[in-house]
């Protein structure tokens, strides 16, 4: 059985994402010195944020944002509300957003917020203070031209749109591009929430196209069937894939003959979850990852795909449209068996892209059309997928391989060329 990096501990997409650089710098040559300084997070702030609970009494909470690197822009990176944040997975996911936004080539560096609380305890009027209380502790570093935050687990447009006004009360005018995620009255894009899901099914197409797998009439899996395992099953449907099964966090829903990603969601809205679909036969989350099927797209959480079911994937290509669902144990065993992945900093990058289309509409003032922002869109992840195929050709190295050398070597070259201060 393979080593694994990955399969231990909190630090395991830390750990992933540093191997796969070192693997990316070997191959690009380039200086251990400049690699010391891509390693290092540039700015970590943590802040005490106390806030009045609904019954009078005072709770304190524990935030973070971390500014991996800023050598191409401001930061961007969302913000999480989990009780198992903590430092060091914020600065993994940082790092994880500075190689995302290169690889999509835009002008971001990377970052990443959150706040350690269980917002499932939280009323309503406390998630709120919980959020004002937090961006004021963050304001110093957070702002149009420094760093920009965005949705994460268990944060959505509401918190968006108090953020945006948290930040714009102190600054006395309204900031609407301090924030991207925001709700579409207050300066959100159109097709931002499809964003994800859509660059990820692009990226597919392009992969099928070298793989000679036909998208019409090829077999697809996806696991987790929220924002982004939802639009991509839908957008994989209607370029007539036949996606055989679904699941959530209850377990999942398998059919032979194909399931109707609009009819599932239809039942999953009745009944809270995909399971007990009525036309398909239930199946269980580890089941689903080993379905017989063409095109696997993991969309649920990390660490799914790990060495002890890697031997029976039986897709020819994985989207990874989760962060990192795929531990770096696993990727080699699916590497060995000939299994294409299209990795996270390049399948999901949808999301960040069209974050940025919200950043610089509202930098000035003028809105695109949804088919404006699903143009620009698609042309940039084919783009990145083109950049990365060819670095894979020429070095024969993975899809994820040259992800990473088309990020580092866009980063490095950047700190190259503006020297090191002082
Ligand atoms: P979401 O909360 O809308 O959906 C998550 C789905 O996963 C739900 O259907 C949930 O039931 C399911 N799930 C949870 N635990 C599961 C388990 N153990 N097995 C199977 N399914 C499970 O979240 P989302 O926005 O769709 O994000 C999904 C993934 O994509 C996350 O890893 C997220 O970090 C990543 N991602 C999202 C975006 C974005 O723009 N939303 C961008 C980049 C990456």
């Amino acid at each position: 059985m393979a080593e694994d990096i990955c399969d231990s501990g909190k630090s395991d997409v830390l750990q992933a994402a540093t191997h796969y650089m070192d693997l990316a710098a070997q191959k690009l040559q380039l200086e251990k010195d400049l690699l010391k300084v891509l390693k290092e997070p540039k700015r970590t702030l943590t802040v005490a944020v106390p806030i009045r609970m609904d019954d009078g009494h005072v709770e304190v909470f524990r935030g973070f944002r971390v500014q991996h690197n800023l050598a191409l822009g401001p930061g961007k990176g969302g913000i999480r509300f989990h009780p198992d944040v903590n430092l060091e997975e914020i600065v993994a996911l940082a790092m994880l957003m500075t190689w995302k936004c290169a690889v999509v080539d835009i002008p971001f560096g990377g970052a990443k917020g959150g706040v350690v609380c269980n917002p499932k305890d939280l009323s309503a009027a406390e998630l709120e203070r919980l959020t004002r209380r937090y961006v004021s502790e963050i304001s110093i570093i957070i702002g149009p031209e420094k760093d920009i935050p965005a949705p994460d687990v268990n944060t959505n447009p509401q918190i968006m749109a108090w953020i945006m006004d948290t930040f714009s009360m102190q600054s006395g005018f309204s900031v609407p591009s301090m924030v991207t995620g925001k709700p579409l009255e207050i300066g959100g894009s159109l097709g931002r929430n499809e964003a994800t899901g859509r660059g990820v099914v692009y990226t597919v197409e392009e992969a099928c196209s070298r793989l000679n797998i036909n998208i019409a009439g090829a077999t697809a899996a996806v696991q987790g069937f929220g924002n982004v395992g939802y639009t991509a099953a839908q957008n994989l449907h209607d370029l007539g894939c036949r996606v055989v099964a679904v699941s959530d966090s209850r377990g999942g829903v398998y059919c032979e003959q194909g399931l109707d990603p609009r009819e599932v969601l239809a039942f999953k809205q009745k009944t809270g979850s995909v399971w007990d679909f009525p036309d398909g036969r239930n199946i269980s989350n580890q089941d689903l990852l080993v379905t017989a099927c063409d095109i696997l797209v993991p969309a649920a959480l990390e660490n799914q795909i790990t060495v002890k079911n890697a031997p029976a994937v039986k897709a020819r290509l994985i989207a990874e449209a989760a962060n990192g669902p795929i531990s770096a144990g696993a990727d080699r065993i699916l590497e060995d068996r000939g299994i294409t992945v299209i990795p996270d900093i390049l399948a999901n990058a949808g999301g960040v892209v069209v974050s940025y289309f919200e950043w610089v509409q509202g930098l000035q003032h003028f809105f695109w059309s949804a088919d404006e922002v699903n143009r620009q869109l698609r042309r940039r992840m084919i783009d990145s997928f083109r950049k990365v195929y060819g670095l894979r050709e020429q070095h024969g190295v993975s899809l994820r391989v040259a992800a990473y050398m088309l990020a580092l070597d866009k980063v490095a070259t950047a700190h190259k060329l503006r020297g090191l201060y002082p």
